[in-house]
């Protein structure tokens, strides 16, 4: 199939792009660029060895979207592309309200104008709110608790319409859990403008000094050690899960709505340990007061997408850190960094890039 990735530059867009073409589909970038690094593209480019059209584009640009969809014909779409930090969109919601919900009307009325029917979207486990009991079924009630929230449960709500209006559209809603980790080769990873936010990226840059120490939020938790417990999923079982659930979606002529987790929590303090085995670091932290709006403990029932299309998570925690600080070591500054070595701690346990030719094409 050919596939339009909106927000393919970004991290789990980037992953999902590989996945996609590994699996033999052809691949169709579009990307405004707010959230991501043009570094990322000949990267991409040359782990996956063919050519990928990027297109820099802002879903909310009808005439651009209508253009794109002229120049291709398109099986299906995959929509990552939104703003999502939880404390940015409460300060400036009106801009995660159009870019978020406004993007997703417009790329929406695109598909519908060349019709194409559809459509993969990067939903989350935020829509659960504070889930009254784990593990998290897709059955659990629904809640906002930003605006953030509200622009992906929003999204879901406006695609669940269209699917009522339109018998012959077809969507998947992926509810992602905890997304960590890193490409095996060290070429493509997550890289937070500023000061993260997320705790992963932020271990990351206390193990290369890039920040002092790690602020665990909240110690008291009724969880195993006092600290909150999540479900972190490896970016690359995600990515493979889009290419399960984009080929279920179409063999089965079907919508799906299902979490995307390994369905096993982890502490705070276990996460920074584990990291600190794959990294040989010590990681330096300090138990601070509890994060407002955080519950205690998030992890998901991944059953259905099991039954459902035969997926599941391949990756511990293990290989997660192992893959986020190979990322990190060889990039630490993200995508502006030059070029560094494979950190000698992960040397030796690396996957082979499959191909190797930069190919430029827009
Ligand atoms: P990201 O910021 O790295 O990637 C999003 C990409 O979309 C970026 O490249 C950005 O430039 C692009 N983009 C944003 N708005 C756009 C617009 N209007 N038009 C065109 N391009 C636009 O984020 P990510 O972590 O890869 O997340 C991808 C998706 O998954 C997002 O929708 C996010 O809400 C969702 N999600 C992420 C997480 C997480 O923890 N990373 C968890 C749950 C859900
Ligand atoms: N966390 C932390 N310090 C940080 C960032 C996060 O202790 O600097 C904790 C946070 O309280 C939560 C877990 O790590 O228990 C995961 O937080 P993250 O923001 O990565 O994901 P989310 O809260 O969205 O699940």
């Amino acid at each position: 199939m050919r596939i339009l990735v909106c927000g393919g530059a970004g991290y789990i867009g980037s992953h999902t792009c590989l996945g996609l073409i590994e699996r033999g589909h052809s691949v169709v970038i579009a990307d405004s660029g707010v959230n991501s690094s043009p570094r990322v593209i000949p990267r991409l480019r040359r782990l996956a060895g063919v050519p990928i059209p990027v297109h820099r584009a802002d879903l909310r640009d009808r005439a651009a979207m209508t253009a794109l969809f002229a120049t291709y014909r398109f099986d299906a779409v995959l929509h990552f592309a939104a703003l999502k930090a939880v404390g940015d969109s409460c300060r400036r919601p009106l801009d995660y309200f159009d870019n978020n919900i406004s993007g997703t009307i417009v790329l929406l009325q695109a598909m519908r104008g060349a019709g194409v029917r559809r459509l993969v979207f990067s939903s989350s486990a935020t829509v659960y709110g504070e889930p009254e009991r784990v593990p998290v079924r897709e059955d659990a009630g629904l809640s906002v608790m930003n605006p953030y929230g509200r622009t992906k449960l929003v999204a879901e709500q406006l695609i669940g319409d269209l699917c009522t209006a339109d018998p012959e559209f077809r969507a998947a809603n992926l509810r992602y859990f905890n997304p960590v980790g890193a490409h095996a080769s060290g070429l493509i990873g997550e890289d937070p403008c500023g000061e993260p936010t997320n705790l992963m990226p932020y271990i990351c840059q206390v193990a290369v000094g890039a920040r002092e120490k790690l602020r665990v939020f909240g110690g008291d938790y009724p969880t195993v050690d006092g600290t909150g417990v999540r479900d972190y999923i490896h970016v690359v079982d995600l990515a493979r899960a889009h290419v399960d659930a984009l080929e279920y979606m179409v063999r089965a002529d079907a919508s799906v709505t299902v979490n995307l987790g390994t369905g096993r929590g982890v502490s705070v303090l276990e996460l920074v340990h584990a990291f600190e085995r794959a990294s040989g670091r010590r990681i330096a932290y300090e138990i601070v007061g509890r994060r407002a709006g955080d519950a205690a403990s998030v992890y998901a029932d991944p059953s259905l997408a099991h039954a459902l299309f035969g997926w599941r998570a391949q990756f511990d925690v293990d290989a997660m850190c192992r893959d986020a600080w190979r990322w990190q070591a060889m990039n630490p500054e993200g995508y502006r960094t030059v070029a560094r070595r494979e950190p000698a701690s992960s040397r030796g346990r690396r996957a082979r890039i499959g191909g190797s030719r930069a190919v430029d094409v827009v």
